[in-house]
């Protein structure tokens, strides 16, 4: 779905292929690894409520599973390619690896717009999806949970759809379902609190305080919403966020010098995650306007920009536009910076906090989402976020001990122990 010139597989391919490099990875390897393991396509034809039939077409990548089953979320957008499907697989192998979880690589897509669906037409796609790919999830097969544009209902519509089709009850199918229905309290929050938790750290090691803190956030979904929320929590100050509004066609980037009330803000969402441009201003934040490619919220005299919308925002031709009061990139979202754009920031000297790090909370969330499910018992939130908040620092700093060790950039770092650690699997499995 990248309107760019970039490819998000290339990317991802060029990622592994500098981290294989610096590994010394045999041919083997590298040949195993940089490819998806299995990739399936299917056409999904789907009763429309006024009576037509339209066939959507959907994509599910395993990349790996070496560690365990594959795991990874679903997206629906209308521009979805099976090559970002298959980008967004092989960085959940890296995700999972680098937490440590005993779960590999997946994710799927379908090619529709969610906001133009009713809820009967949603709910049809949603089963007949699973009905094309029936055999190839499950809880020891690969595990689906949302992404992009699905939330906890579509995930409960696949859940009743497969376990209908199985004739029992299997919760740890599909993650991030609503809690009370096999859900795990604390995924809402997850992913964005995640991004928060190892940026703290980062910024404790450089000793800044981040009570004195401002940044710039890019997006109003679920990820950017709780990370603003605990960004604000630890004392920190966002003074603009950024969102893409589905029905303008337009994007809204929301600015207040002395911060930004999240929950106010947050609260005047549509379904979509969409802010108006008139409930910003009736807020009394002055809200700029522009199109899909608006760098408003890259401009900001700030200390920290936190991507968490989509991939292919941060690239060479925009990197200029870069206060050098910006000392850190913090991405929530998967890819949100190009390839070409790392020796820049690197440059720079900006501390990157790479994606399948930074983000990695919200999966790390679904599978103690799927132990809960496999037991039958439920945490309580203290529990969960606890547990989260460790797993998330633990992995922070182990990526940081190799990038110092080493004189590496932090995304090449969390590269080298992910990648070491599915090799590691590969080979003991005898694949290679
Ligand atoms: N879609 C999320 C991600 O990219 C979550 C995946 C999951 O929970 O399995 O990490």
């Amino acid at each position: 779905m990248s309107e760019s010139k970039y490819n998000q597989f290339e990317n991802a391919q060029t990622q592994f292929d500098k981290a294989a490099e610096i590994l010394g990875l045999d041919d083997g390897m590298k040949e195993l690894l940089r490819e998806p393991m299995r990739i399936t396509q299917v056409r999904i034809p789907v009763k429309m409520d006024d009576g037509s039939t339209k066939v959507f077409t959907g994509f599910r990548s395993r990349h790996n599973d070496a560690r365990g089953p594959a795991k990874g979320g679903l997206r629906f957008h209308h521009e979805e390619t099976i090559d970002d499907v298959k980008a967004l697989s092989m960085w959940m192998t890296w995700k999972c690896a680098v937490l440590n979880i005993p779960l590999g690589g997946g994710k799927g897509g379908i090619v529709c717009d969610p906001t133009i669906l009713s809820k009967g037409e949603q709910e049809r796609l949603c089963r007949g999806f699973i009905r094309q790919i029936y055999n190839q999830i499950g809880p020891n097969i690969d595990v689906p949970a949302p992404d992009y544009g699905t939330n906890a209902q579509h995930m409960l519509w696949m859940l009743d759809e497969y376990e209908t089709i199985s004739g029992g009850k299997y919760p740890g199918t599909i993650t991030a379902k609503p809690v009370g229905m096999g859900g795990s309290l604390g995924r809402t929050e997850a992913t964005g609190y995640g991004v928060i938790w190892t940026l703290a750290e980062a910024l404790k090691i450089k000793g800044i305080d981040i009570t004195k803190t401002t940044a710039s956030i890019q997006g109003s979904g679920n990820v950017a919403e709780y990370t603003a929320k605990k960004y604000v929590e630890l004392g920190g100050k966002v003074t603009a966020i950024s969102c893409w509004h589905n029905e303008d066609k337009k994007v809204y980037t929301f600015i207040n010098k002395n911060g930004i009330d999240i929950s106010k803000l947050m609260s005047v969402k549509n379904s979509f995650g969409s802010i108006d441009k008139a409930e910003g201003i009736k807020l009394g934040y002055e809200v700029f306007e522009g199109d899909s490619k608006c760098t408003k919220w890259l401009e900001q005299e700030v200390d920290v920009l936190m991507p968490c919308a989509l991939q292919n925002q941060i690239t060479p031709d925009n990197f200029p536009l870069i206060k050098d009061s910006v000392k850190f990139i913090a991405e929530g979202a998967n890819g949100p910076v190009t390839p070409d754009c790392d020796e820049l920031i690197k440059n720079k000297g900006i501390f990157m906090l790479p994606d399948f790090l930074c983000n990695a909370a919200g999966v790390t969330c679904s599978y103690y989402e799927q132990v809960q499910c496999n037991m039958n018992y439920f945490w309580t939130k203290e529990e969960v976020l606890e547990k989260l908040e460790k797993a998330m620092k633990d992995a922070f700093k182990a990526v940081y001990e190799v990038a110092k060790e080493k004189n590496l950039y932090m995304r090449d770092a969390a590269y080298v122990i992910a990648i070491n650690r599915v090799a590691e699997a590969v080979k003991l499995r005898g694949w290679v």
